[in-house]
């Protein structure tokens, strides 16, 4: 690999280079133009049978073309990641992780060029895809420290019993919008490190930034290992009936993780689905308000709200529940908003047409709400792109749309309750347990709060954030199995018992 080459002093002139050079949307435009982006089959850079457009959502407008995978080319991926399985499967657990190390070194060596070309085609601010590439790195290098060997569950006069931990075969994995290189590298660090080949497929809406990342790294690993097509749902759901899929691991809608379901269920596909969350933050009368509101207004509106596991509704005590929300408007309405590449905006755009009609269809029902009092925001900002301005509204209870589902934007609902039990019950209603967290200064008293909630991830006084060594994952509808830890990895497997007699 080139990159593995370059000194990093070299290393970091280039990546300044590109930092200085793809600084606006029409740099990145025009270099997307004169390098233009293909798939990878079996190691090889390939057209796609169509081409799409890819829009900005600071502008909505076309800001790039991007290949689309032909049925016939997702046959051709597939079939080349199985023939690579044998060989890979067979590769020792250490040279899976040296390849995965080069591949860590690429995403570290390159994050100026694909944060520019993120940054046009999710919407996030510049600095914030940054960390979402270097995040990604160090999510990796984490997950290789965890231990995937075989393991000896008994070695007596009864005889050795083995676990070993087979690969499964071909992954599809399939990505959503709001998070694309953070969601994909642990996806394909799953499934590579336990020695099962992929075929990737990111959004349609943001597939600018992994083909990228599938150019860059096309010579990391043995020929059709890592493969990345790009396509539309239908070619999602392809992936998940295909005969030659062993396991899908999707992150997306809920709505989609059904329909993922049914469609695997005549191959009987292994699953790892990470779906919609509507977390519930319990903020306690006891807290530093000072201290909590740009925490809560932090998590509830990172990438205007697009992150599974942001804040989707606060319950908070009848005692601080008005200071708190006037002080969390005080900061919306002093947080920047605006394009990617404009210095010091912290708020970008909703990602997509259908998001952004999706999220003022809500804003439209909730006004209609006579109990609904917007505090701040409740609009479409008046200005091309799909940005719609930070949104708290409070007065609502269950049973409105805005509470019950997540609505994936910049509009958080805000209740009040009256003791601990009261939260809980209200933070466990509905079809969600992605994650949670109670914000107090009693730690005692939080993780007794904390025990009664439903969901896969409960943090006090924080929320947002996955560690790579800890499993994460929803309940309810919210998902099927974990990503991360050593459980995350070994669904990525099956347990095969070996039984040898005594003394082998
Ligand atoms: P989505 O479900 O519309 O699409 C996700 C991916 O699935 C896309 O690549 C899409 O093309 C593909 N797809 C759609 N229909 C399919 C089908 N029938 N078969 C196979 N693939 C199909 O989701 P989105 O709008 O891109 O993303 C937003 C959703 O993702 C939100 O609900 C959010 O909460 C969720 N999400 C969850 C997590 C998590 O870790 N739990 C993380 C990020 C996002």
């Amino acid at each position: 690999m080139q990159s593995t080459k370059r000194s990093d002093i070299q290393l970091r002139a280039i990546n300044l280079e590109i930092d200085m050079v793809l600084d606006s949307p029409s740099a990145v435009m025009t270099h997307l133009q004169s390098n233009p982006l293909r798939l990878l089959i079996g190691g090889e850079l390939v057209e796609g049978g169509q081409y799409a457009p890819v829009i900005d959502p600071a502008t909505a407008t076309e800001c790039a073309i991007a290949p689309i995978a032909t049925a016939t080319q997702l046959e051709q991926a597939i079939s080349a990641a199985n023939a690579a399985f044998p060989a890979w499967a067979a590769t020792a657990t250490k040279e899976r992780r040296r390849c995965l190390r080069v591949f860590a070194e690429v995403l570290e060596s390159n994050v100026a060029e694909l944060a520019a070309i993120l940054t046009l085609e999710q919407g996030r601010p510049l600095a914030l895809t940054r960390v979402e590439i270097e995040r990604a790195a160090m999510l990796l290098r984490a997950m290789l420290t965890i231990d995937i060997e075989d393991e000896v569950l008994r070695d007596d006069e009864g005889g050795r019993v083995v676990l070993q931990h087979r690969p499964l075969g071909v992954v599809g994995a399939i990505a959503p919008w709001n998070v694309p290189i953070g969601l994909a590298v642990p996806k394909i660090t799953h499934a590579l490190y336990t020695g099962n080949t992929i075929v990737l497929k990111p959004s349609p809406y943001t597939p600018l930034s992994t083909l990228k990342l599938a150019e860059l790294a096309r010579d990391v690993f043995p020929r059709g290992v890592f493969n990345v097509i790009n396509g539309g749902n239908d070619v999602g759901a392809q992936m998940s009936t295909h005969a030659d899929v062993a396991k899908i691991t999707l992150t997306g809608s809920i709505a989609t993780g059904k329909r993922v379901v049914a469609s695997s269920a005549s191959t009987l596909k292994r699953l790892t689905l990470e779906l919609g969350g509507n977390d519930a933050a319990i903020v306690r009368k006891d807290v530093n308000l000072e201290h909590v509101a740009p925490a809560l207004f932090g998590a509830a509106f990172v990438n205007s709200g697009q992150v599974c596991m942001a804040i989707k509704r606060m319950y908070v005590h009848s005692a601080i529940h008005d200071e708190l929300v006037e002080r969390m408007a005080a900061i919306a309405r002093d947080t920047p908003m605006g394009g990617g590449f404009t210095p010091n905006v912290k708020l970008g755009p909703v990602q997509n047409q259908a998001q952004f009609d999706s999220v003022l269809s809500v804003l439209k029902e909730t006004k209609a709400d006579p109990r609904a009092r917007f505090v701040v925001g409740g609009s479409a900002v008046d200005k091309p792109g799909y940005f719609i301005e930070p949104t708290i509204v409070t007065g609502l209870t269950q049973g409105a749309r805005l509470v019950d589902e997540e609505t994936f934007g910049p509009v958080l609902p805000v209740m009040r309750f009256e003791d601990d039990d009261d939260a809980v019950a209200q933070a466990n209603a509905g079809k969600y347990g992605l994650c949670a967290s109670v914000w107090s200064s009693n730690i005692a008293a939080a993780q007794q709060v904390a025990s009664g909630l439903v969901a896969g991830t409960v943090w006090i006084n924080r929320h947002v954030g996955v560690d790579p060594l800890v499993p994460f994952g929803g309940m309810k509808e919210s998902g099927l199995g974990r990503q991360f830890g050593k459980e995350g990895l070994l669904a990525f497997t099956e347990t095969r018992a070996l039984y040898c007699p005594p003394g082998a």
